[in-house]
């Protein structure tokens, strides 16, 4: 019960037995976030990080050792060789991007084999628009194979993977459609098959969402490159903008070169005092992941008690941080949004209305109540108003703030004669 928040007993008590429900998953959660935060811990102690990594440098940015270090600390956390963490990154497609030119030339071949990539990556890759400067402009050739109920399919890869193909991509979130995402042994197979068929193929993972929800990273597993985004995942909740690229030194040298300039590569980049954020982030990351994989355990099986179609399942092994509710008709979707955004807390008072977003081919209604905007570490949701009317929720930086906020989102619901 809360003394501050008006929520029906018929609420409270379906709560009450989801979080029962959730005591085995919640235990399990907490062994991984432990597992990671050692991790990430040991690799500040070991890399000695201090204030003076905190200090601000401007201009060319010359000997920032603040950035070089986290550049390590990084790619100790990822157990790979090197690693590109900036705060010039924009966003997660921007880094994706990077990497992505920084390693694939005219003629090479790009293979992705988890069906077709995330919507922002279409433009990229030249799927979408032309002459923009996409991949395919520079010749890069672009080839997918695509998933087999819903699941990788082992056989499809390994007959597509031959001496043509440069680089197998590797999408491990589901993003917003309905597959489930892909666990890091999932991954370990795929490197497998495609280095047997072609050892000289680069595996880059797109790592969004994934980050610190497993023990392993792809990188940990023979991915010779990932990436992310610092507004997801790897930023904590802290860091307020920025990505990662990491795996072998000599792609993330030439994704240094792709950054910035063929020749400067990592020794440039003023860190205009980002560099605490970014380190701080680190280090709350296993632990934000947990709060938000908590979070979405909860709300899975909060909705699949009142009678909705969830996936992931409140018991199920989860591979990133995303949920999605299936809450069969507009009207429900928009209460929900409503609810979620009465329940945050920046911009509690908006009201949430579905909207023509630029790059959808439906309406679309978001709640968003961030410290940062657009971050989806923080508890968000998204619905694009179609059939199968499913929300796509996803963070929370901490469980008791995100449970709450879902309570009310049912009590918006309720509110209106639509929770079941
Ligand atoms: C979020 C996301 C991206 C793109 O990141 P933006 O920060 O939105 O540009 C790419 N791939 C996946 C799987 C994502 O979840």
């Amino acid at each position: 019960m809360s003394s501050f928040f008006n929520i029906s007993e018929k609420i409270t008590d379906a709560s009450n037995r989801a979080l029962k429900l959730c005591k085995e998953q919640f235990k399990y959660i907490e062994e991984i976030t432990e597992y990671n935060q050692q991790k990430v811990l040991s690799a500040f102690i070991e890399f000695g990080v201090s204030d003076v990594h905190f200090n601000s440098s401007t201009g060319y940015g010359y000997g920032d050792v603040g950035r070089e270090t986290l550049d390590k600390v990084w790619a100790r956390v990822l157990g790979a060789e090197d690693a590109l963490v900036r705060h010039n990154f924009t966003c997660g497609t921007h880094t994706l991007a990077t990497a992505l030119y920084g390693v694939l030339r005219p003629g090479h071949k790009m293979l992705c084999v988890t069906g077709t990539p995330y919507d922002t990556i279409h433009g990229v890759i030249g799927i979408t628009g032309q002459g923009m400067g996409s991949l395919k402009d520079f010749g890069v050739i672009y080839d997918e194979v695509l998933l087999k109920d819903e699941r990788l399919d082992y056989e499809a890869i390994e007959s597509a993977v031959d001496d043509s193909v440069t680089m197998v991509y590797i999408q491990r979130s589901r993003g917003y459609e309905l597959r489930p995402s892909l666990s890091v042994d999932e991954i370990e197979k795929v490197v497998e098959l495609a280095k047997a068929k072609n050892p000289d193929v680069i595996v880059m993972v797109d790592n969004c969402y994934g980050e610190f929800v497993e023990k392993k990273e792809p990188t940990e597993v023979g991915a010779d490159l990932i990436a992310g985004s610092m507004i997801k995942n790897a930023g904590g909740g802290i860091a307020t903008t920025g990505g990662y690229i990491a795996g072998r030194a000599d792609l993330i040298e030439k994704c240094a070169y792709r950054l910035t300039t063929p020749g400067l590569g990592k020794e440039v980049g003023a860190t205009l005092g980002m560099n605490r954020e970014l380190y701080m982030g680190l280090y709350y990351a296993p632990h934000t992941v947990g709060e938000a994989l908590k979070s979405a355990v909860y709300i899975a099986a909060l909705f699949e008690s009142f009678g909705y179609d969830v996936t992931p399942k409140y018991n199920e092994v989860r591979h990133d941080i995303v949920q999605s509710l299936g809450l069969e008709n507009e009207e429900s979707l928009v209460a929900f949004c409503q609810g979620i955004q009465k329940g945050s807390p920046v911009d509690s008072f908006v009201l949430p209305e579905p909207w023509d977003m630029p790059g959808y081919d439906s309406k679309v209604v978001m709640a968003a109540g961030a410290f940062t905007l657009g971050s989806s570490i923080e508890l968000s949701a998204d619905a694009p108003i179609r059939e199968p009317y499913y929300a796509w929720i996803q963070g929370g930086l901490n469980f008791h703030s995100a449970k709450v906020c879902a309570q009310l989102a049912a009590q918006s619901m309720l509110d209106k004669g639509l929770l079941k």
